[in-house]
């Protein structure tokens, strides 16, 4: 579920009262020019027990100054990993951003805010972490300094997530089953309030939803029984885990029921004593009373129709159910669904060979990891034992289920680690895509055989029903494989092309530009593998190696005393990202190289949101030094306004405009248009580089023009660092 909405939890955890004494403390305000010293003993105080953070947004890239002992038992990072970077690097770049939009809001104007997020420890594993920010003030009113108490929340997250699909399966199959769900808060006094209720208890009882919660369900259990259901409800308040019960219940008519209730803890506040349950109730008949004891009380799927007992995930008729929905409307809307059937390899195996608790225990956390790459709007159901099947729905084209389903396999191929066993899993998937595959059920069973087909090519892989998909997938996957393959094995080189004066032939910086040297396929240009590596997500690592040996370069030609400026190429989705100032940084210090000779070339392409978003990263940059420059100006149209807005020190004007010029049209339109781009450049006080040089004539033009630089085959094509500055072809005058 990359896209899915993290949960904000408004509730306070800490103590009442050292919360108002916390509050008071950063009301009262902190001394000017406080040092985190000044500030880590009374926090450790108020906050004891609790994991916490305080950095310092006064620097650069805010960094974390004090780390409370705790943090290394919640996120596996020794404290001193976590000194000096940014909170955010216990995020991935794809997930929860507008929550860190929030904070950054928030932090900026002062207030403290609390949101729910995934984070990551140091040994890759989720963890969903409750962030509380409390910004402190010095005593003019300035936030110098944000504490950051830290919890990790994931069983209350995964909770409510069962919570969810409980209440979302009422609605779907509401009433048929003769049973209704319900949610309950029990206190530390063994109080029971009901909190809600599905409305099919009006099916099952004869009474409304809303009559029950007022008046109490406990209320309705028969005289003889209350006793014990009440014992038991205590005890599950105690125990946790969950709880088959039987009892008789009075409907509205004054007639006894016989029910079975199966009710879980679905979150629990230990500072407060009160646990959350959530339950179903389903009526059994007199005659039925004998064969449901015979089923095994952890067996859900029997008292909660619809719902996998050990994973919480709907079941295979719910499944089905939503294939032919969605695909109902991916016809309408001309979209497409997929259904996958996942199978954990060896299953049986491993199942066979360890205790069942921990076999089911890994079933579930294989089910999390699953949900945790779908889509909030795909389903996950559990067929058998370790087969799972997934519906994405309302996909563009049948080829965007295949990042899902590598997304898939790659988290369960994650080793299983609860502390004292470590189990490495694969799973295997089939695909089929309706409504290719005509019927809803025939898209199911072809989903069934694609993946007995990957298992008995070996397991670990997907496999798509039609073959031609399967072809096509199986190809890009394996170019993504040899990209993977061409940053283990240093297979990704920049050349590098100058950039030169006009007025003058001196070199001012180069622009590094990358190269993939295939073991088959010799040298490639960007064009041949940019697009597929991007798919693969594989932009932001270029972007990081390309910077780091694009910044290591430039300190060698400076120290070799022929300093150059070097301009590396930010594709959008490094644009976005929110650390993007936090690696630039890095880089810069590992190469120890001045800011003030790196550039980043920005393409016009990119889009408006992304401009805005990374315009205050691009501003942050610059104020380090580091200069940014809008490349293939023209290719798109950015307006005055925008262009005037924009932190910009260079406008690179696309080689497209300068091809068109050349002796034969020196009066046209497009040498007037060329003259319009040059004159705005520099009016805005920017220096203009001409992309695409290749003749002679093309420099007097652009030279007449006052154009400032220039690039292209006519100086130079990019080379090889060592080869960059050689006049291989003799500059001509
Ligand atoms: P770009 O940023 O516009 O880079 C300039 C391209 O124009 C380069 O092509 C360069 O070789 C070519 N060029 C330079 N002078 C001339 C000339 O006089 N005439 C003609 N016809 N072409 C000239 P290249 O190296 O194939 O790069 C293509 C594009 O790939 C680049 O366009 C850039 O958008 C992208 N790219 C290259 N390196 C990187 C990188 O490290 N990261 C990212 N994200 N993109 C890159
Ligand atoms: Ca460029
Ligand atoms: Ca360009």
């Amino acid at each position: 579920m990359a896209d899915a909405e993290p949960h904000r939890t408004p509730a306070a955890h800490l103590d009442p009262v050292r919360l108002a004494r916390l509050r008071e403390r950063v009301l009262s305000g902190f001394p000017e020019e406080s040092d985190v010293e000044d500030l880590v003993r009374p926090l450790t105080d108020m906050l004891a027990g609790e994991t916490f953070v305080v950095s310092d947004v006064r620097r650069v890239g805010q960094p974390v100054v004090h780390v409370a002992p705790g943090f290394g038992d919640l996120t596996g990072y020794p404290p001193a990993d976590a000194v000096g970077r940014d909170l955010g690097f216990l995020l991935r770049n794809d997930t929860d951003q507008d929550a860190v939009r929030d904070v950054r809001e928030a932090i900026r104007d002062g207030r403290a805010t609390t949101v729910t997020l995934r984070n990551y420890r140091a040994d890759g594993s989720l963890f969903w972490c409750e962030q509380r920010h409390h910004p402190l003030r010095d005593v003019r009113g300035r936030t110098g300094h944000v504490v950051t108490v830290l919890r990790d929340v994931t069983d209350q997250v995964n909770a409510r997530s069962a919570e969810e699909a409980a209440r979302q399966l009422v609605g779907d199959l509401g009433g048929e089953g003769g049973w209704f769900a319900y949610g309950a808060l029990v206190d530390a006094s063994g109080r029971v309030q009901i909190t809600w209720v599905g409305d099919s208890c009006r099916a099952v009882l004869g009474v409304e939803a809303a009559t029950l919660i007022a008046e109490g369900l406990v209320e309705r259990v028969h005289p003889d029984d209350r006793q014990g259901v009440l014992a038991r409800w205590s005890a599950l308040r105690v125990d946790g885990g969950s709880r088959r019960d039987r009892y008789r219940i009075v409907g509205a008519d004054g007639q006894t029921q016989r029910v079975e209730d199966f009710a879980a803890v679905s979150w629990s506040a230990a500072e407060a004593g009160v646990v959350a349950l959530h339950g179903v109730v389903r009526a059994v008949g007199a005659q039925h009373a004998e064969a449901a004891a015979a089923v095994d009380a952890g067996d859900v799927a029997a008292a909660f129709k619809g719902v996998d007992a050990g994973t919480g995930l709907p079941t295979r008729e719910v499944a089905e159910d939503r294939l032919h929905q969605a695909a109902r409307q991916a016809r309408r809307h001309g979209r497409v669904v997929a259904a996958v059937a996942i199978v954990l390899d060896h299953f049986d195996f491993v199942h066979a060979t360890m205790d069942p608790r921990r076999g089911e225990r890994i079933v579930r956390e294989a089910a999390r990891r699953l949900q945790r790459a779908l889509r909030r709007s795909d389903t996950l159901s559990r067929i058998d034992r370790g087969t799972f099947l997934a519906v994405l729905s309302d996909l563009d084209a049948p080829d965007a289920a295949l990042p899902v389903v590598e997304k898939l396999l790659a988290w369960v191929a994650r080793p299983f680690d609860d502390g004292s066993l470590r189990v490495e899993l694969s799973a295997s998937a089939g695909v089929a895509i309706a409504p290719a595959h005509a019927r809803p059920a025939d898209v199911f069973a072809a989903a069934e055989e694609a993946v007995a087909t990957a298992q008995r090519a070996g397991g670990g892989r997907f496999a798509f029903a039609d073959p031609e998909l399967d072809a096509a997938a199986r190809a890009r996957t394996g170019r993504e494989r040899a990209l993977h393959a061409a940053f283990a094995d240093d297979q990704l080189l920049l050349h590098y092309q100058p950039r030169v004066r006009l007025d003058g032939d001196s070199v001012t910086g180069v622009e590094g530009l990358v190269r993939w040297n295939h073991p088959t396929e010799g040298l490639l240009p960007p064009a041949a593998f940019l697009p597929d590596l991007e798919r693969a997500r594989l932009g932001d690592a270029l972007f990081e190696r390309v910077l780091d040996r694009a910044t290591r370069q430039a300190a060698q030609w400076y120290r070799e005393g022929t300093p150059r400026r070097v301009a590396v190429n930010v594709g959008p989705e490094v644009l976005e990202r929110e650390d993007l100032a936090r690696i630039v940084h890095r880089s810069l210090d590992r190469a120890s190289l001045h800011p003030g000779l790196l550039e980043l070339e920005i393409h016009e392409r990119t889009g408006r949101r992304t401009w805005e978003r990374g315009a205050g990263r691009l501003r942050e940059l610059r104020s380090m030094g580091v200069q940014v420059a809008l490349d293939d100006f023209g290719a798109a149209d950015t307006n005055l306004a925008q262009l005037r807005d924009l932190p910009l020190d260079t406008l690179k004007i696309d080689r497209a405009f300068v091809a068109r010029i050349d002796a034969g049209s020196r009066r046209s339109a497009d040498l007037e248009l060329l003259r319009a781009m040059i004159t705005l450049g520099r009016g805005l006080g920017l220096t203009v580089v001409a992309e695409g040089v290749e003749t002679a004539s093309q420099r007097d033009q652009l030279r007449e023009l006052e154009c400032d630089e220039a690039q292209g085959f006519l100086y130079a094509p990019a080379r090889p660092a060592d080869e960059a500055f050689a006049p291989a072809t003799a500059l001509p005058n």
